[in-house]
């Protein structure tokens, strides 16, 4: 009898399932995620976008176990290679980060010590998660500043952070995020605080740099644009939730979501003559006063019957796009507008 070969599953670098955190205020419980699901895999790319408030900071947190009391994940859980992580002592989790997962924020001069120069600083990084000699990590460091476009790395290396510009500062942070090979590495909106030429630069470099190393990249921005430059998929939060999550291309050819849409709506055109972006109206909710049903009803042009009251289900195709809206997934008895 013939037998069907199907390759074995690819898993995941980083598998977040149903993953959700409240903070508990004095006077109430506020929920900041809701039962958010994604995968990341190895050397892709995956854009969490929304506005601020949407939950993406909070999801990249619980992610490295870093959210602070009276925050705490109340369900679902963070996969490693397979490793259950939210369920690890600080401890064993400190070691994690840094060595396995690692992060590039905004503004370099938060991740960088003014005191050291940035070879001592790769290298005390280096050192302090790989079984390395001093002159081993100095060798390895002028090699990741000349990865990173870090003109002239042997003498770059005994530079200041103070020395340099903010697009090679940010630089330094993509070597020192790559120095000890992790996994996974979230990038917080890392390209805001830098000019529009300087952050296509970045962009490439953390990207060509990932995709080298096979290294996983969550990137959390508000930025539309940059997701279409830098992302494989894109998970587009509102409120604490998962509302659409896709392939760029498929996202940005198909966008089901009125939310996504209105996202899309202020990436400005090239092509396309128009006077005016289109805006969203209205503000993303507060936590603790999140909307009944699609809690993007209030400001959604499309709202119809059921938003209000149902909360929509989220539901995926053949190729794997998710969303979560009524007017994809009609609920039975209810007439779509
Ligand atoms: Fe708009 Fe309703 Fe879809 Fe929510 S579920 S996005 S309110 S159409």
């Amino acid at each position: 009898m013939p037998t069907t070969q199907s390759s074995p599953p690819v898993e995941p670098v980083l598998a977040v399932r149903n993953l959700s955190v409240a903070f508990y205020l004095r006077r109430n419980i506020v929920t900041a995620l809701d039962n958010v699901s994604f995968d990341i895999h190895r050397g892709e790319v995956l854009g969490m976008v929304g506005e601020s408030g949407a939950g993406k900071s909070v999801t990249g947190a619980a992610v490295i176990g870093l959210i602070d009391s009276p925050g705490r994940i109340t369900g679902g859980s963070v996969e490693l290679h397979g490793q259950r992580l939210d369920t690890l002592p600080p401890e064993v989790m400190r070691r994690i980060r840094g060595r396995r997962i690692s992060m590039v924020f905004q503004d370099p001069l938060t991740s960088l010590d003014p005191l050291f120069t940035v070879g001592d600083q790769l290298i005390e990084t280096m050192r302090a998660h790989l079984d390395l000699t001093r002159r081993a990590a100095r060798d390895r460091a002028v090699d990741l500043l000349d990865d990173v476009g870090i003109p002239a790395p042997d003498r770059r290396v005994n530079s200041y952070p103070h020395e340099l510009s903010g697009g090679m500062r940010q630089r330094v942070v993509i070597a020192l995020a790559l120095c000890t090979e992790p996994d996974l590495v979230i990038a917080d909106e890392p390209t805001t605080a830098l000019d529009v030429a300087v952050q296509a630069q970045i962009i490439g470099v953390l990207k060509d740099q990932c995709a080298r190393r096979g290294t996983a990249i969550m990137l959390v921005t508000h930025d539309m644009g940059v997701i279409a430059e830098m992302a494989d998929r894109v998970a587009v939060m509102y409120a604490g939730r998962i509302v659409e999550i896709g392939r760029v291309r498929d996202v940005i050819a198909d966008p089901r979501h009125p939310y996504t849409r209105g996202l899309m709506g202020a990436i400005p055109s090239l092509d396309a003559e128009t006077d005016r972006l289109v805006q969203i109206p209205g503000t993303m909710p507060r936590l603790s006063s999140i909307p009944s049903g699609c809690a993007f009803h209030p400001r959604c042009p499309h709202a119809f019957s059921p938003c209000t009251r149902l909360r929509p289900a989220t539901i995926a195709d053949a190729a794997g796009h998710t969303v979560a809206c009524h007017l994809a997934h009609p609920v039975q008895g209810a007439q779509a507008p």
